[in-house]
């Protein structure tokens, strides 16, 4: 039997699905009972919180009670998550549970990590004598947030297939395994009418605050690039990163550099890049300054279609007609400017 104070601090687990499952606590229960009126009122602060803050915040967990309502607030704030029904909103949400996990994950014991990342499906050795981790290749490159220096392949050690982790590491690979079975879940589930009733003034001031942000942002003046006249890849690349996607250091490099070349200067492009749930400026900033040549000596160049079909990034099954007579994403999207014009 898992410890409430665990399971109440990682309710994503199966073992705190098992407790709602083993004390009989129905939906319908957790909707209307007034027993959990606490835990609907922490379903929607998680909500909130994720959306301002990026974490879905603390509370107190003290007694069993605290942990109960704790618990039972996550599958609460995942229903409503649901209702919302904005895939900005959802992104976000998805972002602050995770967040909230790393930052309790990185004070367990290794084993317990190992123990999740299990769950997770993740497949990780860890050598007691060494105290050292590693994790399959495989499960690295799709979960690591490789768009960062440190977590590039290059920067990591591999020994038959196995890459060396840190403890730390092992955390933001399962808060990432974590974004992304949430992502997944939410956009799977439908909106239950119910939960829509009694949540409904809660789900419309949270749309209405998502609708003025996104308001906001859409406001803000980005150059003369026309998204509309994007080629297929870049298009691609642009709404992966603003919905929150984990995209690989190659994507972004091609996007940054393709758009430098567009003449856009760096507050610009970082505006486009600012609209995506896990915007970190100042660690976008600096990616941005080194592709474009501000903070390095070399002002990069955007890859041709060949190499971007080479590194996987080039959408070969929604490739359009003027892709096949193009060798640049460039010459695609000035092409496109022409075919307007002329039409004009
Ligand atoms: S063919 Fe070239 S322009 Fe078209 S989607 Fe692929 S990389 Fe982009």
């Amino acid at each position: 039997m898992v410890e409430l104070s665990l399971i109440s601090k990682y309710p994503f687990l199966n073992a705190s699905k098992q407790y709602i499952i083993e004390n009989n606590i129905s939906i319908k229960e957790l909707l209307d009972d007034p027993l959990y009126e606490r835990a609907r009122i922490t379903g929607v602060e998680r909500l909130d919180n994720a959306f301002k803050n990026r974490d879905v915040g603390n509370r107190s967990l003290v007694t069993d009670s605290d942990q109960i309502m704790e618990l039972i607030s996550y599958p609460i704030a995942r229903m409503i998550a649901v209702c919302i029904d904005d895939i900005y909103f959802k992104r976000r949400y998805a972002l602050g549970e995770a967040v909230h996990a790393y930052k309790n994950l990185i004070n367990e014991s290794t084993q317990f990590l190992i123990n999740i990342a299990n769950e997770f499906d993740l497949n990780v050795k860890f050598d007691r004598d060494t105290n050292k981790i590693s994790i399959y290749f495989v499960d690295y490159l799709h979960h690591a947030p490789t768009r960062y220096k440190e977590w590039k392949m290059i920067n990591r050690e591999m020994k038959n297939g196995y890459i060396q982790i840190s403890h730390k590491d092992l955390a933001r690979i399962i808060q990432e395994a974590l974004r992304t079975r949430i992502n997944n879940e939410l956009d799977e589930r439908k909106c239950s009418k119910t939960v829509y009733d009694i949540f409904s003034s809660d789900i419309k001031r949270i749309q209405n605050s998502v609708m003025i942000h996104r308001k906001n942002i859409e406001a803000a003046p980005i150059g003369k690039l026309d998204t509309k006249k994007l080629p297929p890849c870049m298009k691609n690349i642009l709404a992966a990163i603003q919905a929150g996607e984990n995209v690989p250091h190659m994507g972004r490099f091609a996007l940054v550099s393709f758009l430098h070349s567009l003449r856009l200067n760096n507050n610009e492009i970082l505006k486009l890049f600012s609209t995506a749930p896990d915007f970190e400026e100042e660690r976008t900033r600096y990616q941005v300054e080194h592709i474009t040549g501000y903070s390095s000596s070399t002002a990069y160049t955007p890859p041709g279609c060949d190499k971007m079909r080479t590194y996987g990034i080039c959408p070969t099954e929604e490739t359009e007609e003027l892709c096949k007579k193009k060798r640049h994403p460039l010459s695609y999207y000035k092409a496109k400017w022409k075919q307007e014009n002329s039409k004009k």
